[in-house]
């Protein structure tokens, strides 16, 4: 696909970048994300860094995502991460991915292609390329559609 340069409004700064907004790969199965495949999930509704006192189900998801398996115990002597900072809300049933989110733009083939949230290459007060994206990707950005 020919690279498609956007126009900047006269006076307004680009997108952030890719790691401005903590893009994150695809997990290994091609899944969303939830608490139930994030390793700071303790079970028993409980999240490691949210710590003994907030109620997190497997449903949920928050900006501190890391793939892998359940693991971790709710850690002791830490500032707990606050719910109302962490983005913690209830996932959609497939997960957070750029796939469900407002910004995803679809090829000619209906693939997940481009995101009109981040950018990845700016030129100051002219023009700005989307990011490329995986369907399976996420970012802090995230807005279910
Ligand atoms: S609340 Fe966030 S950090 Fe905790 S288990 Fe869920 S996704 Fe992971
Ligand atoms: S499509 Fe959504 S989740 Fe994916 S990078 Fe763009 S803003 Fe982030």
């Amino acid at each position: 696909m020919a690279k498609r340069y956007l126009p900047l409004a006269s006076n307004c700064p680009p997108p952030p970048s890719p790691a401005d907004v903590l893009y994150v790969t695809p997990v290994p199965d091609a899944r969303g994300r939830t608490c139930s495949n994030c390793v700071l999930y303790s079970g028993r509704n409980r999240c490691s860094i949210h710590g003994p006192t907030v109620h997190v189900t497997p449903s949920m998801v928050c900006g501190y995502h890391v793939f892998g398996a359940p693991s971790a115990p709710v850690f002791e002597d830490i500032d707990y991460v606050l719910p109302e900072l962490s983005g913690l809300v209830d996932a959609p049933p497939s997960g957070t991915r750029c796939g469900n989110c407002m910004y995803i733009e679809y090829d000619d083939e209906r693939r997940a292609d481009i995101c009109m949230a981040v950018a990845q290459e700016a030129v100051p007060g002219q023009s700005w390329l989307p990011a490329k994206v995986d369907e399976f990707g996420c970012c802090s950005r995230w807005t279910h559609r």
